[in-house]
């Protein structure tokens, strides 16, 4: 008991050169409350037998606990792992130019839902209507908070209690939990399953219309691919049945893009303008995809459609803010420049980012990982990897990158374990992979000031995971 009342009081502690100087930077009552706790845990431990603790001890650790909570937790971290569109990681990168938008947007009052020209009340879709329909060939367009949101919000709208008809091969999952007939149930739309999982016929639509269909619907088959005997229907015939019965085309494109991949290189998606010229009706597709803007769910279509969901009260309730319209205008704007596109758009510069390019960046960043893992039993090398688009867009198609690879000498596996640790347990975490036995690290989404940072980064550590 008398060894309890030697430990130092929070006032005392408060009061020491370190701890004051840590007041100045995060407030006195985030280290009041740490300095607090740490006396409970040094007294705890104490009573349990424990010696007591030494003052630098308690401060260094008061330091430590500082730290952490003043960490965010949504942190920066460097994307190695050859997935470009990481679902896990955010998804793309944002422009320069969205970047400042979102800023301009969060740090002034904004005409989010005003006219300026009439001085009346705006809605807050025209900051990007024009653009979209200029971009995709649609009448009209809406945005709500991911492309899930626009899926039911459109099944709500136009589906609930009658048909939807979809082929069995497009009844999809996507990570997470959206899964097709989930979202249809929950939106208050009945399924109804056509042809099999890798054929489906025009015959097999056209049998299950009925007068309660409301809908045919294609999915864009995102994350994997049917391959061998397989038979799809064409869009414009499915189209061209949906409008023979007075029933809209509804596509679900997932990923969806504004412009031809084909002519940086990468594999085809097809195009919004391409699917509407298909005959859809309405299309939706996300923000965060391929678009390469902000997390949001675009629904674009007939001037007809449109307006029916913008009245669903649900809309209100899947709106975006201010933040993502900015960013997503100015990914857009980019968009009316398709031959500096490849430049412009982080997430299409990082696709199509040549495999040279990335190779050279491995050259430069081989001796400092080699140097700061010299006193593990581990070889690194540059590796020809392949990177991939993500998000299941494009899932079959890989892009040849460039990347360093760890591997240990010997059978001991586990070190790898250690290194890819330690790499995240730094400031701005590392993230690669293991895969067939080593840690690779793929540089195609290491930009150039990126690269600075990592190398400083590796070289103020002292042998990582020592
Ligand atoms: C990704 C995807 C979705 C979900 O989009 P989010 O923007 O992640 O909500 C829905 N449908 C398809 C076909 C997709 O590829």
């Amino acid at each position: 008991m008398t060894n309890l009342s030697k430990l130092p009081s929070v006032d005392r502690l408060l009061a020491t050169p370190a701890l004051a100087a840590l007041i100045d930077v995060h407030g006195r009552a985030l280290v009041t409350g740490i300095v607090r706790a740490a006396l409970a845990a040094a007294r705890d431990a104490v009573k349990a037998g424990a010696p007591l603790p030494a003052e630098t001890e308690i401060i260094e650790k008061v330091g430590a606990g500082v730290t952490a909570m003043a960490q965010p937790k949504l942190r920066a971290v460097f994307n190695l792992t050859g997935t470009v569109l990481h679902t896990n990681l955010g998804r793309a990168v944002l422009p320069e130019e969205a970047i400042e938008a979102m800023a301009t947007a969060a740090r002034s009052a904004c005409a989010l839902e005003y006219d300026i020209a009439s001085g009346g009340r705006g809605d807050r879709d025209d900051i990007v209507n024009e653009l979209l329909c200029e971009l995709t060939g649609a009448e009209a367009a809406t945005v709500v908070n991911n492309n899930a949101a626009a899926v039911f919000l459109l099944l709500n709208t136009l589906a609930q209690k009658k048909e939807v008809v979809v082929s069995r091969g497009e009844l999809i999952e996507i990570g997470g939990a959206f899964r097709v007939p989930d979202i249809m149930q929950r939106a208050g739309a009945k399924l109804v399953e056509v042809g099999t999982t890798n054929r489906t016929h025009l015959k097999d639509f056209a049998e299950a219309i009925t007068p309660r269909t409301a809908m045919l619907m294609k999915i864009h088959a995102s994350n994997y691919a049917i391959q061998g005997f397989t038979h799809a229907v064409p869009e414009n015939e499915l189209a061209t049945l949906a409008h023979e019965h007075g029933l809209p085309f509804v596509v679900d494109l997932g990923s969806g893009t504004l412009t031809d991949l084909d002519r940086w290189g990468l594999p085809h998606e097809p195009t919004l303008r391409e699917t509407f010229a298909a005959g859809a009706d309405l299309v939706t597709f996300s923000g965060d995809k391929l678009l390469g803007g902000p997390q949001a769910g675009l629904l674009v279509g007939s001037k007809e459609l449109i307006a029916r969901i913008k009245k669903n009260p649900l809309k209100r309730a899947l709106r975006v803010g201010k933040i993502t319209l900015a960013a997503l205008e100015a990914v857009l704007r980019l968009y009316r420049d398709p031959d500096r596109l490849h430049l412009r758009l982080t997430a299409l510069r990082q696709l199509t980012r040549p495999e040279a390019e990335i190779r050279a960046v491995a050259e430069r960043l081989l001796p400092t990982l080699q140097k700061s893992l010299a006193h593990l039993p581990v070889t690194v090398d540059i590796v020809a990897v392949k990177s991939q688009i993500g998000s299941g867009s494009l899932p079959v198609d890989r892009l040849p990158s460039a990347g360093l690879a760890v591997r240990p000498q010997g059978k001991k596996g586990g070190v790898l374990n250690r290194i890819e640790a330690a790499l995240r347990g730094l400031p701005k975490p590392v993230i690669g992979r293991i895969d067939e036995g080593a840690l690779l690290l793929d540089l195609r989404c290491l930009n150039e000031a990126e690269e600075h940072e990592f190398v400083a980064q590796l070289s103020a550590t002292r042998g990582l995971g020592a």
